[in-house]
């Protein structure tokens, strides 16, 4: 198949993954026959510092024509000054939202190779695999907002449309449904008005999915079961603030940051897929950072956005591959363990394909 994808390298080790995942993208190209184009765009500080925009109309004009975006990371302590007109994130929100991306997908799986990294006991690790489908253009972060007039007193509004849940409630019965067939809605329906909307929604749309068990956990007891449970759970399916939460504190369960993928949805193929991690300048330039979750998200896109099911199996069995191999970045390294740099991880994962 012929695919044009949008490459938004961005900031600190954000080129640096992306880069490798264009080589990973390549070659499986040549290997299955496919024609991939990509076409780079800026985005963030380096958007400000070259054109004085974190999301230029250029870069939009560059995604509006792709099939998929492939995103770094954006910011780093140059433009971090909270008194600056523009700030990078800016560059990544006004693409979500541009593009009406309005389901996130996070998988979070734990690795045999590297469970002693996590803190949690091994035995709480085994077989842990899990997808948190997060909405993502709507809800506290999005409400009505004020902060009044003394500065001691601010509010945010926490609102959802039924038809906004039920928007995302599909993307998370469909995607339970090519999985193990569970689900579970997180909420504080005891509280709060739009979650007692929100779980009303989500029982609603079960009625086209009799196949998907559904469960419903208020986000407080959610938060506990994540860690005392974390291998029963298939889909979860939370608001935007409460999925926010909820996927950082399950990424502790991989063993590093470096190591989670991302996909941001809207209803047809279009999606962007970045890694769950931020521009990490403390390590950028050093040759340190962890590709996997940039080739995770890379495999994200080959599933969603252009359908390439055994294609995107085949990079997330080349990363099973290496690291059974022993090879390790710095940051999932064992103390006294040696370690790979991002180059020598990403050829072996492309030599594993
Ligand atoms: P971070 O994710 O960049 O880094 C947190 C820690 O994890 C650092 O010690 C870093 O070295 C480590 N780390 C992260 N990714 C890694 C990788 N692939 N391999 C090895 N180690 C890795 O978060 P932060 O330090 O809070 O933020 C740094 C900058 O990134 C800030 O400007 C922040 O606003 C931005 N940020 C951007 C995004 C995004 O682009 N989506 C997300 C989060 C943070």
């Amino acid at each position: 198949m012929k695919a044009t994808i949008a490459v938004l390298p961005g900031d600190g080790i954000g080129p640096e993954v992306v880069a490798k995942s264009t080589e990973l993208l390549s070659a499986i190209a040549d290997k299955h026959g496919h024609e991939f184009t990509f076409v780079e765009g800026l985005i963030g500080g380096i958007a400000i510092d070259e054109r004085g925009d974190p999301l230029p109309a250029e870069t939009v004009a560059i995604c509006e024509k792709a099939d998929a975006i492939l995103l770094g990371a954006v910011g780093g302590p140059k433009w971090s000054d909270p008194t600056a007109t523009v700030q990078p994130e800016r560059g990544l929100l006004g693409l979500r939202q541009h593009f009406g991306l309005f389901a996130n997908l996070r998988p979070v799986k734990t690795y045999p190779a590297l469970v002693e990294h996590a803190p949690l006991r091994a035995e709480l690790l085994q077989d842990v695999d899990i997808l948190f489908v997060r909405e993502l253009v709507s809800g506290i972060y999005f409400g009505d907002r004020q902060e009044q007039g003394d500065g001691d007193s601010a509010f945010d509004t926490m609102t959802y449309q039924r038809a906004e849940v039920e928007q995302v409630a599909n993307v998370a019965f469909r995607a339970a449904q090519g999985r193990r067939k569970k689900l579970c809605s997180v909420d504080k329906a005891n509280v709060l008005a739009s979650m007692r909307l929100w779980r009303r929604a989500v029982v609603d749309v079960r009625a086209e999915y009799d196949d998907v068990e559904l469960e419903h956990l208020l986000v407080d007891a959610a938060t506990m079961h994540l860690l005392t449970r974390p291998n029963s759970f298939d889909v979860i399916l939370a608001g935007n603030m409460f999925g926010d939460i909820l996927s950082d504190e399950a990424s502790v369960l991989a063993g590093s940051l470096g190591m989670l993928p991302s996909a941001s949805l809207r209803a047809d193929q279009f999606g962007l897929y970045e890694p769950v991690h931020g521009s990490a300048p403390d390590i950028a330039g050093q040759g340190k950072a962890n590709p996997i979750g940039m080739f995770l998200s890379a495999a994200m896109l080959l599933r969603y956005s252009l359908q390439l099911e055994a294609e995107a199996g085949a990079i997330e069995s080349a990363i099973d591959a290496a690291l059974d191999a022993g090879l390790r970045t710095a940051d999932i390294a064992s103390p006294g363990e040696a370690s790979v740099t991002t180059d020598e991880f990403a050829a072996a994962v492309i030599s594993c394909l």
